[in-house]
């Protein structure tokens, strides 16, 4: 049976040390980081999304600050806002809820938020940074998948890393990281995606497998290598009867059967998931040590 990596115990420290952190900046430079976070419309998993972002702020002792508006909000006034914000000196973090209406241009308004602000790490100048392997701001998911593996002491470098999926937000800047020269990288990287023939050919070679497909038992036992590190990054809603709200959420992998043949695997909830929210905490009081002249990029 697979170890479990247990990533709600990893955020769960890393807030710990964050609040701790976050009460010295304050006593001994008067600092408080503070986040704005940008919700257009009434998407029901983007709103339960901020909320969560809010109240992690509130444990944390990060300032937040919401800015919610009608589905029909018009574009240039949400372009304005953002201009504001890259100007306040109490933000250090700006994070604009996708997806948008469609009578926003999302790229318009996520490429308007300052780079040095972008905790997300979706602007394309911190995109580029990655990729380079400069200082900048890296996306929450990635970034809080490579911190799970490094605190679980998961041997990144030199190991093969396969990937299932290339989106944005998950796949492509998962490689990136992991295959920079750095420490708890360094590793040689394969990306697959539905242009890929015969996918187990290639997650049969993993070391570790990363999935991020968004479908539910994309991986079976027969795709993976006994005692590979599986990270399963899908969190898929499907029916269940037998739970009050009458659904769940379920991963990209077949567990019971991946959990039996994996060295080591995220479950789902309590793996990724918890992480990507601790990360835009990380970012944002990076941000505010930045900004402050008390941190450099690194
Ligand atoms: P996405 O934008 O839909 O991308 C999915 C990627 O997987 C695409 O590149 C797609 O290939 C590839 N793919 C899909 N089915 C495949 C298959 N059968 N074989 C090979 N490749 C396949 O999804 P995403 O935004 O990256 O998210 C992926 C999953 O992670 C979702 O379940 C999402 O909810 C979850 N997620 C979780 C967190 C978290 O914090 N826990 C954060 C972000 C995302 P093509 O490019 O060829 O279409």
């Amino acid at each position: 049976m697979a170890k479990l990596i247990n990533g709600t115990e990893c955020a769960r420290q890393m807030r710990e040390e964050m609040k701790k952190e976050i009460a010295l900046l304050k006593d001994q430079h008067n600092l408080i980081p503070g986040l704005a976070v940008v919700l257009v419309g009434e998407n029901p998993s983007s709103v339960s999304y901020v909320n969560m972002k809010e109240k992690t702020c509130a444990e944390l002792g990060i300032l937040s600050r919401k800015y919610k508006f009608d589905a029909d909000y018009p574009e240039a006034d949400l372009l304005k806002l953002i201009t504001e914000l890259n100007r306040d000196s109490a933000i250090h973090g700006i994070l604009v809820q996708v997806p948008l209406p469609d009578h926003i241009v999302e790229e318009k308004v996520l490429y308007a938020i300052d780079p040095n602000k972008d905790v997300d790490g979706f602007h394309p100048v911190n995109v580029g940074r990655m990729m380079i392997g400069d200082p900048g701001f890296l996306p929450c998911t990635p970034y809080g998948i490579q911190q799970l593996m490094v605190r679980n002491n998961i041997a990144i470098e030199n190991s093969h890393v396969v990937i299932v999926g290339r989106s944005n937000i998950v796949g492509k800047p998962m490689a990136m990281i992991l295959i920079q020269k750095k420490k708890g990288a360094n590793a040689t990287v394969t990306v697959c995606h539905t242009g890929t023939k015969n996918m187990a050919e290639y997650t049969r070679r993993a070391d570790i497998l990363i999935v991020a497909a968004g479908r539910a038992h994309t991986i079976t036992a027969d795709m993976v290598k006994e005692g590979a590190v599986v990270i399963d990054v899908g969190n898929n809603r499907i029916e269940d009867k037998t739970k009050k709200s009458g659904y769940r959420f379920i991963g990209d992998v077949n567990f019971e059967e991946v959990s039996q043949k994996a060295g080591a695997i995220t479950p789902v909830p309590g793996g990724v998931g918890p992480m990507t929210i601790t990360m835009l905490m990380y970012n944002t009081i990076k941000s505010a040590k930045i900004h402050a002249g008390l941190a450099r990029w690194e």
